[in-house]
């Protein structure tokens, strides 16, 4: 396991803030600093001890990193990338833990300049519905998958210190190519997000409202629950990975048109067979995942 002996995270939210409460737990890190846009949460990062102090976008704080993250949500990744490339130093690695890659990647190779070889770009497969650095816990990421889309010219070191990060932080490291991303997380996370901010959308807006919502019970809480979710960095990933999430609409609305004409026509045999593999489904899904 590489160890790195400093770190600096910009955007200790509950990714950032996990990434280096694990490292921490196991050992991997020397220093942690943290850079946010707000005084607030860094301070409350540094009373939880994510952080062992606050830093700034400048070269006293990225010039001797060892590794820099970029937590932040995906619509302020030029900015950050911007600012932060004229001031790394020689040797420091810079990975992100955006939800969309091919927008990272692009914007990498406009802002990153002479850094761009020890950029990594990756993607943790792991999260709740909570923000901020009091969300983040040091056991996030362990049994889950981090997606890395390392670009041609990522130097090997570069990726490699990144994959022992992760795999530090107890994950599994796969990699991908950054359409192929963007493609399978718009049906399986972005597409899913989206359905539960509508749905509930829908009933907030229902003129019965109040009334709707007082009968609404666990199956409306669990379907749900990641409309919780923090809306700018859902607008951010939606719109950054707007194409594939289009198709995923698309293909969602012609299954909805499929069980509504099985509704209207009363095929009871059609629905439930349906529904019984739907069922079968999720429930190999989950013993997979165990
Ligand atoms: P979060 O809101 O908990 O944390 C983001 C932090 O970034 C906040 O503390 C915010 O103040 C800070 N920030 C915002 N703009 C900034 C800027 N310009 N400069 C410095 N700091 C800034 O969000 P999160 O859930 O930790 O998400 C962070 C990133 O990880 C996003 O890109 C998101 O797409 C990605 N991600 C999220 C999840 C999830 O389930 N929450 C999972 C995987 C990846």
């Amino acid at each position: 396991m590489a160890r790195i002996g400093k770190l600096v995270i910009v955007g200790v939210g509950l990714i950032g803030g996990s990434f280096a409460l694990a490292l921490k737990a196991a050992g991997a890190v020397g220093r942690v600093l943290g850079v946010g846009r707000s005084e607030a949460n860094l301070r409350r990062a540094l009373d939880l001890q994510i952080i062992d102090a606050g830093g700034a976008l400048d070269a006293a704080t990225l010039g001797d990193a060892d590794l820099v993250l970029l937590a932040v949500p995906v619509g302020q990744m030029q900015a950050v990338m911007r600012a932060v490339a004229p001031l790394l130093g020689a040797k420091t690695v810079v990975t992100d833990a955006g939800s969309t890659k091919q927008d990272v990647v692009a914007l990498a190779r406009r802002e990153l300049k002479g850094a761009l070889s020890r950029f990594v770009p990756g993607h943790p497969i792991a999260g709740t519905e909570k923000s901020g650095a009091e969300a983040a816990f040091a056991a996030l990421y362990r049994g889950r998958r981090v997606v890395l889309t390392p670009l041609k010219g990522s130097g090997p070191g570069a990726v490699a210190l990144v994959r022992s990060a992760w795999e530090a932080c107890g994950a599994s490291v796969f990699e991908l190519e950054p359409r192929e991303h963007d493609a399978v997380l718009a049906g399986v996370s972005h597409l899913p997000h989206v359905l539960a901010y509508a749905l509930v959308d829908q009933v907030a807006r229902h003129k019965d409202a109040k009334r709707l919502f007082s009968y609404a019970a666990g199956g409306f809480r669990d379907f749900t629950r990641i409309a919780s979710s923090h809306p700018e960095m859902w607008r951010d990933i939606c719109l950054a990975n707007r194409k594939a999430l289009l198709a995923e609409l698309a293909r969602y609305g012609g299954e909805l048109e499929r069980v509504r004409r099985m509704l209207e026509r009363g095929d009871g045999r059609a629905l439930e067979a349906l529904f019984a593999g739907a069922r079968d489904a999720r429930d190999r899904w989950l013993k997979d995942r165990e």
